[in-house]
Protein backbone atom coordinates (compact mmCIF):
# COMPACT_ATOMS: atom_id res chain seq x y z
CA UNK A 1 0.00 0.00 0.00
CA UNK A 2 1.28 3.45 -0.62
CA UNK A 3 1.68 5.92 1.41
CA UNK A 4 -0.92 8.07 0.03
CA UNK A 5 -3.23 5.51 0.84
CA UNK A 6 -2.02 4.45 4.26
CA UNK A 7 -2.94 8.37 5.45
CA UNK A 8 -6.04 8.13 3.55
CA UNK A 9 -7.45 4.43 5.37
CA UNK A 10 -6.38 6.06 8.90
CA UNK A 11 -8.24 9.30 8.24
CA UNK A 12 -11.31 7.61 6.40
CA UNK A 13 -14.84 7.13 8.15
CA UNK A 14 -15.15 3.79 7.97
CA UNK A 15 -18.59 2.58 6.19
CA UNK A 16 -21.06 1.09 8.67
CA UNK A 17 -21.34 -2.76 7.13
CA UNK A 18 -24.91 -4.22 6.28
CA UNK A 19 -26.10 -7.15 8.14
CA UNK A 20 -28.15 -10.16 7.02
CA UNK A 21 -30.59 -10.54 5.97
CA UNK A 22 -30.07 -6.65 4.01
CA UNK A 23 -31.97 -7.34 0.37
CA UNK A 24 -28.97 -5.08 -0.51
CA UNK A 25 -26.46 -7.94 0.01
CA UNK A 26 -28.33 -10.20 -2.47
CA UNK A 27 -28.50 -7.63 -5.37
CA UNK A 28 -26.46 -8.54 -8.35
CA UNK A 29 -23.56 -5.61 -8.77
CA UNK A 30 -22.67 -3.34 -11.55
CA UNK A 31 -19.81 -3.36 -13.43
CA UNK A 32 -17.15 -0.41 -12.39
CA UNK A 33 -17.31 2.07 -15.13
CA UNK A 34 -14.93 5.18 -15.99
CA UNK A 35 -18.03 7.35 -14.58
CA UNK A 36 -17.72 5.25 -11.16
CA UNK A 37 -13.54 6.13 -10.84
CA UNK A 38 -14.30 9.42 -8.18
CA UNK A 39 -16.84 7.08 -6.17
CA UNK A 40 -14.38 4.03 -6.48
CA UNK A 41 -11.28 6.46 -5.54
CA UNK A 42 -13.25 7.76 -2.23
CA UNK A 43 -14.62 4.23 -1.02
CA UNK A 44 -11.10 2.65 -1.51
CA UNK A 45 -9.82 4.15 2.60
CA UNK A 46 -13.65 3.63 3.33
CA UNK A 47 -13.87 0.36 2.72
CA UNK A 48 -10.51 -0.54 4.19
CA UNK A 49 -11.09 1.58 7.17
CA UNK A 50 -14.35 -0.41 7.70
CA UNK A 51 -12.48 -4.30 7.33
CA UNK A 52 -9.81 -3.37 9.74
CA UNK A 53 -12.01 -1.93 12.32
CA UNK A 54 -14.20 -4.93 12.14
CA UNK A 55 -11.39 -6.88 11.90
CA UNK A 56 -11.87 -8.80 8.69
CA UNK A 57 -9.85 -9.65 5.71
CA UNK A 58 -12.26 -9.33 3.00
CA UNK A 59 -14.92 -7.07 1.99
CA UNK A 60 -17.16 -6.17 -0.78
CA UNK A 61 -18.61 -2.60 -2.09
CA UNK A 62 -22.20 -4.56 -1.52
CA UNK A 63 -21.88 -5.20 1.77
CA UNK A 64 -21.78 -1.29 2.52
CA UNK A 65 -24.49 -0.60 -0.06
CA UNK A 66 -21.94 -0.06 -3.33
CA UNK A 67 -23.73 -1.78 -6.13
CA UNK A 68 -19.61 -1.91 -7.90
CA UNK A 69 -17.83 -5.10 -9.02
CA UNK A 70 -14.92 -3.98 -6.36
CA UNK A 71 -13.73 -5.65 -3.59
CA UNK A 72 -11.06 -5.33 -1.46
CA UNK A 73 -8.79 -8.30 0.53
CA UNK A 74 -5.67 -8.02 3.53
CA UNK A 75 -5.06 -11.34 5.06
CA UNK A 76 -2.86 -9.47 7.38
CA UNK A 77 -0.06 -12.71 7.42
CA UNK A 78 1.77 -12.20 10.74
CA UNK A 79 0.17 -9.38 11.23
CA UNK A 80 1.62 -7.60 7.97
CA UNK A 81 -0.96 -5.34 6.12
CA UNK A 82 -0.15 -6.33 2.54
CA UNK A 83 -3.72 -4.98 1.35
CA UNK A 84 -5.13 -5.93 -2.37
CA UNK A 85 -7.66 -3.62 -4.35
CA UNK A 86 -10.08 -6.08 -6.85
CA UNK A 87 -12.19 -4.09 -9.82
CA UNK A 88 -14.43 -6.21 -12.15
CA UNK A 89 -13.42 -9.65 -11.34
CA UNK A 90 -13.22 -12.70 -13.33
CA UNK A 91 -12.36 -15.91 -12.55
CA UNK A 92 -10.84 -18.10 -15.26
CA UNK A 93 -10.26 -21.27 -13.68
CA UNK A 94 -11.81 -23.39 -10.98
CA UNK A 95 -9.80 -26.53 -9.57
CA UNK A 96 -11.75 -29.77 -9.46
CA UNK A 97 -10.12 -30.44 -5.93
CA UNK A 98 -11.70 -28.70 -3.55
CA UNK A 99 -10.76 -27.61 0.31
CA UNK A 100 -13.11 -27.56 3.46
CA UNK A 101 -12.34 -24.57 6.03
CA UNK A 102 -14.74 -22.81 8.27
CA UNK A 103 -15.52 -19.43 7.28
CA UNK A 104 -17.27 -16.45 8.18
CA UNK A 105 -18.50 -12.95 6.78
CA UNK A 106 -18.94 -9.43 7.86
CA UNK A 107 -22.55 -9.18 7.12
CA UNK A 108 -22.99 -12.71 9.00
CA UNK A 109 -21.39 -11.11 12.86
CA UNK A 110 -20.33 -13.72 14.74
CA UNK A 111 -21.06 -16.82 12.52
CA UNK A 112 -19.35 -18.99 11.49
CA UNK A 113 -19.99 -22.36 9.16
CA UNK A 114 -17.42 -25.30 7.28
CA UNK A 115 -17.66 -24.06 3.37
CA UNK A 116 -16.34 -26.33 0.62
CA UNK A 117 -14.73 -24.23 -2.42
CA UNK A 118 -12.24 -24.76 -5.10
CA UNK A 119 -8.68 -25.14 -3.87
CA UNK A 120 -7.00 -22.88 -6.48
CA UNK A 121 -8.51 -20.61 -8.83
CA UNK A 122 -7.17 -18.15 -11.96
CA UNK A 123 -8.83 -14.98 -11.98
CA UNK A 124 -8.19 -11.24 -13.69
CA UNK A 125 -9.01 -7.82 -12.37
CA UNK A 126 -7.70 -4.36 -12.16
CA UNK A 127 -6.38 -2.54 -9.29
CA UNK A 128 -6.91 0.57 -8.17
CA UNK A 129 -4.56 2.12 -10.65
CA UNK A 130 -6.64 0.55 -13.46
CA UNK A 131 -3.52 -1.75 -13.61
CA UNK A 132 -4.85 -5.34 -15.36
CA UNK A 133 -3.83 -8.43 -13.23
CA UNK A 134 -4.18 -12.13 -13.92
CA UNK A 135 -2.87 -14.72 -11.48
CA UNK A 136 -3.34 -18.08 -10.12
CA UNK A 137 -4.63 -18.33 -6.28
CA UNK A 138 -4.38 -20.60 -3.95
CA UNK A 139 -5.01 -21.60 -0.19
CA UNK A 140 -6.62 -18.90 1.91
CA UNK A 141 -6.16 -16.22 -0.62
CA UNK A 142 -8.63 -18.34 -3.53
CA UNK A 143 -11.25 -18.90 -0.57
CA UNK A 144 -11.03 -15.08 0.12
CA UNK A 145 -11.02 -14.14 -3.65
CA UNK A 146 -14.25 -16.47 -4.37
CA UNK A 147 -15.98 -15.09 -1.22
CA UNK A 148 -15.85 -11.96 -1.97
CA UNK A 149 -16.38 -12.77 -5.77
CA UNK A 150 -20.32 -14.01 -4.84
CA UNK A 151 -20.97 -11.49 -3.33
CA UNK A 152 -20.88 -9.50 -6.53
CA UNK A 153 -23.12 -11.86 -7.45
CA UNK A 154 -25.44 -11.30 -4.34
CA UNK A 155 -24.60 -14.80 -3.37
CA UNK A 156 -23.50 -15.46 0.16
CA UNK A 157 -21.44 -18.14 1.97
CA UNK A 158 -24.33 -19.09 3.68
CA UNK A 159 -25.67 -20.27 0.13
CA UNK A 160 -22.66 -23.13 0.35
CA UNK A 161 -24.15 -24.62 3.27
CA UNK A 162 -26.96 -27.01 4.28
CA UNK A 163 -30.81 -25.32 4.53
CA UNK A 164 -30.43 -25.88 7.89
CA UNK A 165 -27.55 -24.49 8.78
CA UNK A 166 -28.30 -21.66 6.75
CA UNK A 167 -31.64 -21.24 9.08
CA UNK A 168 -29.50 -21.92 12.21
CA UNK A 169 -27.42 -19.03 11.50
CA UNK A 170 -30.03 -16.29 10.44
CA UNK A 171 -32.56 -17.36 13.36
CA UNK A 172 -28.75 -16.35 15.22
CA UNK A 173 -28.52 -13.34 13.78
CA UNK A 174 -32.24 -12.19 13.71
CA UNK A 175 -32.27 -13.21 17.99
CA UNK A 176 -28.66 -10.67 18.20
CA UNK A 177 -30.76 -8.49 16.19
CA UNK A 178 -33.46 -8.48 18.60
CA UNK A 179 -30.85 -7.80 22.04
CA UNK A 180 -29.28 -5.30 20.04
CA UNK A 181 -32.61 -3.13 19.41
CA UNK A 182 -34.04 -3.81 22.90
CA UNK A 183 -30.75 -2.26 24.54
CA UNK A 184 -31.29 0.50 22.35
CA UNK A 185 -34.67 0.64 23.24
ZN1 LIG B 1 -18.65 -11.89 3.14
Amino acid sequence: MDDSLVAAVSEAAPFPILVAPDPALRRKANPVGPADQATVRAAIPRLFAAMYAAPGIGLAAPQVGLSLRLFIIDLQTDGVRDPMVVINPEILYRSAEVETREEGCLSFPGQYADVTRPRAIRARWLDETGARHERALEGLLARCFQHEADHLEGILFVDHISALKRNMILRRLAKRQREKDARRA
